[in-house]
C-alpha cells in the first residue's frame, strides 16, 4: 500500500505539488500517493481530521489556510520557524501532529544555491506582508543580510509583521512612497502577479545588478520581473525553484530523505 499525503487548500486544483512529490518518490523508488484536498473555507480543521482518519502521514497546507494551520488546536508542536512565521505549510501526522514552515528555507535555497546569489551582506527588500512574506522573513534573517526591509500598501500590516519578528531581527517598514534606498535583493511576496499587476515600486529601488525574485511562477516573465529588468536588475527569477525546494524540505520532514531538486525544476520548466 502507498503512503498517503495531500495538499489542502482552496482553490487547490492548480497545485503542482502532486507532480513534484511523485517525482521525488520516483527518485527513491518509494511508493506514495499524493492527493489534492479542496477544503471548504470554514472547514479546514475538519478537512485535516478527515485526511488523518484516512491514514495520511502528512500534508502540505496552501492558500488560504497557512495562518489558520498555525493556530490550529490539533497541532501539538510547532517548529520555531513556523511559530515565528505564524504560518504552517507542512503538517506531519504521528501520534501527535507537528507543524512546520518550509517556505523560507525553500526560497533561500533557490536564491543561494540555484541562482548563486548569497544573501549575506546584501540589502534585502520584501514586498508584501501576507502569509508568504511571513514565511520567508525568518529564513532571510538567518542569512545575515546587511539590512532587511518590507514594504506594503497596508503599512500597519507590515508593522505587525515586523513586530512579530522583532525578537530575532530588525525589519525596516515602509510604504511604497517612503522607499528611498536601493536594494540588492528585491523579493515580490505580494499576490499582484496573479492579476497581472506589479507593486507600485520605483525603478530606483533596484541596485545595479540586483536580484529580483517573484514568488509567483508563470510560463511568462511576470509584470514584476519585466519591470525589474527594465529597471536594471541583473537576475530575475520566478518562484518555481522555491516551490520545488520547499516541497523537498517537506519530503525530508516526512520521510527523512532529501530529494534532488534540479531535475524536478527542469521538468516543471
Ligand atoms: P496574501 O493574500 O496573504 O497577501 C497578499 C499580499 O499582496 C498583501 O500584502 C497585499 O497587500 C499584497 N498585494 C496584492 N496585490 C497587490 C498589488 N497590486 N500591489 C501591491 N501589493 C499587493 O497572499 P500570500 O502572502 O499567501 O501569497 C503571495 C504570493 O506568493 C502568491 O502569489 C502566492 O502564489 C505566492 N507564493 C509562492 C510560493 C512558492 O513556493 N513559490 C509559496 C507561497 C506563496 P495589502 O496588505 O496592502 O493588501
Amino acid at each position: 500500500m502507498s503512503d498517503l499525503y495531500a495538499v489542502i487548500g482552496n482553490p487547490v486544483e492548480h497545485s503542482k505539488s502532486p507532480q513534484i512529490h511523485a517525482e521525488f518518490a520516483r527518485q527513491f523508488n518509494e511508493k506514495i500517493e499524493y492527493i489534492r484536498v479542496l477544503s471548504p473555507r470554514d472547514g479546514f480543521a475538519a478537512s485535516v481530521q478527515a485526511l488523518r482518519a484516512r491514514g495520511a502521514l502528512g500534508a502540505n497546507v496552501t492558500l488560504p489556510f497557512k495562518e489558520e494551520a498555525a493556530r490550529l488546536g490539533l497541532v501539538a508542536t510547532l517548529s520555531p520557524r513556523a511559530k515565528l512565521a505564524g504560518a504552517v505549510n507542512t503538517l506531519k501526522f504521528e501520534d501527535s501532529m507537528f507543524g512546520d514552515n518550509t517556505d523560507g528555507i525553500g526560497l533561500v535555497r533557490d536564491i543561494e544555491h540555484n541562482l548563486g546569489t548569497p544573501v549575506k551582506g546584501k540589502r534585502v527588500l520584501v514586498l508584501g506582508a501576507g502569509g508568504a512574506a511571513r514565511g520567508i522573513l525568518g529564513a532571510l534573517a538567518e542569512c545575515q543580510p546587511q539590512s532587511l526591509a518590507i514594504a506594503n500598501r497596508d503599512r500597519d500590516k507590515a508593522e505587525r509583521v515586523a513586530l512579530a519578528h522583532a525578537a530575532v531581527v530588525h525589519i525596516g517598514v515602509f510604504s511604497y512612497d517612503e522607499l528611498r534606498s536601493e536594494y540588492d535583493v528585491v523579493i515580490n511576496a505580494t499576490s499582484s502577479s496573479i492579476r497581472h499587476e506589479r507593486p507600485p515600486l520605483r525603478t530606483s529601488a533596484f541596485a545595479k545588478k540586483a536580484l529580483a525574485y517573484d514568488l509567483m511562477y508563470s510560463d511568462q516573465p511576470t509584470p514584476f520581473m519585466q519591470f525589474a529588468r527594465e529597471a536594471g536588475a541583473g537576475i530575475t527569477a520566478d518562484g518555481i525553484g522555491m516551490l520545488v525546494e520547499q516541497a523537498a524540505e517537506s519530503y525530508f520532514i516526512w520521510r527523512g530523505k532529501r530529494p534532488q531538486t534540479a531535475p524536478v525544476i527542469a521538468l516543471l520548466r
